[in-house]
């Protein structure tokens, strides 16, 4: 069976179709701008040359039909008929504590997601608007939604607590529910085959390092903690994300810049991070570095605040879980820059962390970076959402 992976933005849509059996992606691709001047489709089969598509896209369900047509077309299409599309997989932000785990798309399951809505204003929309499309599209195709919170919901209430009045949660469910769920169940599960031993019997932690970034605490299998809350704005140094501060920085900076709260909120979500720490220069680790090497100091102090941040989390997470076996590098920066994870291990040495400096300097690999004596283990290995979306759909669909 093949399944379609679909993740939809709110004027972007990636996409990947995966066979199930074999686990081969047999053609991938993304539309971009949709709804606005410009739009176009990027489409690669497997082993073929990237192809581009301009043309009009006003609406998410346009971008799917360019989509299912470049995956049946007679030259460049890796399927006959989308008879041959067994299932669709969706990728969903936020669940809530509705989902806790991946469920099949029926109307009672939309209407549960669209009354997340609030808790993920930019991206649950955006979502539903695509699983629509989709089922227009496709109406006799089952479909499955993956939600990026589910893996978290196994989370006690002493680490998804905030310290706020208790009738806040009561009333509006505030409280933390992380993100990259995903990608730190896929990893979890993966360095665990690595090492050859039960997932059930390791405390993991995820480190999913990207222009979006959280750490993971895994115990026996199951999410205890993670660095992201309420939304994905809590916990590390990020791209353009300032992660954790003072909540009484908003009243001053209010105050001092003559900001109200969307003012606010922007700076917070797009103007901070290591592109605000380096004044301004990137949000991209590529640029920082070679900045740093140059001697701009800003860029510098932009790594170092973030890698800081990351070792505090590690730190944090191995007194939840009373101890470490195994750390985990994924995501573009995690799986790409040693720099950082070498940084990030040098403060881990009181754990019994030991790397292997040789070892570390390698990319995108499934790749075991300490020393043999280590005595917590540290290991690279590149997620891969799409394909646990695909399983996970497989799995529910059979
Ligand atoms: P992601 O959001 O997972 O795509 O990760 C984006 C981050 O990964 C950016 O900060 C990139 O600079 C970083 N990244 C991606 N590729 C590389 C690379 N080859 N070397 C260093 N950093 C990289």
């Amino acid at each position: 069976m093949n399944i379609l992976v679909i993740n939809c933005g709110s004027s972007s849509l990636k996409f990947q179709l995966i066979d199930a059996v074999s686990e081969a992606v047999l053609a991938k691709g993304l539309c971009e701008r949709i709804g606005i001047e410009g739009s176009r489709l990027v489409y690669q089969p497997a082993g073929g040359e990237k192809e581009i598509t301009e043309s009009p896209m006003p609406t998410h369900k346009q971008a799917i039909q360019m989509v299912l047509d470049a995956l049946v077309n007679e030259k460049t299409g890796v399927i006959k008929s989308l008879a041959e599309v067994g299932a669709v997989g969706h990728r969903v932000v936020h669940g809530g504590e509705k989902f806790a785990s991946s469920a099949v798309i029926t109307d009672d399951m939309l209407k549960a997601v669209e009354e997340c809505n609030d808790l993920a204003p930019l991206h649950n929309p955006a979502n539903l608007i695509g699983i629509n499309a989709c089922k227009e599209l496709m109406p006799d195709t089952p479909m499955v939604g993956v939600f990026d919170t589910a893996f978290h919901q196994t989370m006690p209430s002493t680490a998804y607590l905030y310290g706020l009045p208790y009738e806040y949660y009561e009333k509006y469910k505030v409280r933390r529910y992380g993100f990259h769920g995903t990608s730190h169940s896929y990893v979890s599960k993966r360095v665990a085959e690595l090492l050859g031993k039960p997932v059930t019997e390791l405390k993991t932690i995820v480190c999913h390092l990207g222009n979006g970034a959280s750490v993971c605490a895994v115990k026996n299998g199951e999410s205890i903690d993670t660095s992201m809350g309420l939304t994905p704005l809590e916990g590390l140094v990020m791209g353009t994300r300032s992660g954790d501060i003072d909540p009484a920085i908003l009243e001053f900076l209010a105050k001092k810049e003559n900001l109200d709260i969307n003012g606010l909120m922007n700076v917070l979500n797009k103007k901070s991070g290591v592109f605000g720490l380096s004044e301004g220069l990137s949000s991209d680790f590529r640029d920082l570095e070679n900045a740093a090497n140059e001697g701009n100091e800003a860029a510098a102090r932009a790594r170092a605040v973030f890698n800081y941040r990351v070792a505090k989390y590690i730190g944090a997470y191995a007194a939840a879980m009373n101890g470490v076996d195994v750390i985990v590098f994924t995501a573009g920066l995690g799986e790409n820059d040693h720099l950082v994870r070498e940084d990030i291990c040098s403060y881990l040495g009181y754990l019994g962390v030991t790397l292997d400096l040789d070892a570390n300097k390698v990319r995108g690999k499934e790749v075991e970076l300490s020393t043999s004596d280590s005595k917590v283990k540290v290991w690279m290995v590149p997620t891969n959402e799409e394909l646990a979306i695909a399983r996970e759909t497989l799995a529910l669909v059979k």
